[in-house]
């Protein structure tokens, strides 16, 4: 990728697994260089990515530990 290149920020769905679950989540930022059109993500972007990411983990969790503690033996 091209570092002084002006990245175009973009935004897709991602499929994530967790635990055995599947999740996708809409809006995950990633961004594309005009130079070469290669797809790279910000530290910034993975921060933010991420987040949502442990957010959707943290929900799992909590079904598990309600609804599903017993298949996890
Ligand atoms: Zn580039």
């Amino acid at each position: 990728m091209c570092e002084s290149a002006h990245l175009i920020p973009k935004k897709t769905v991602e499929h994530y697994s967790y635990k055995g679950h599947d999740f996708s989540l809409e809006n995950i930022e990633y961004a594309v260089c005009p130079a070469c059109h290669s797809e790279v993500v910000t530290p910034e972007q993975i921060k933010r990515n991420e987040a949502r990411i442990c957010d959707e983990h943290r929900k799992i969790d909590g079904f598990f530990t309600s609804a599903e503690i017993t298949q996890l033996e």
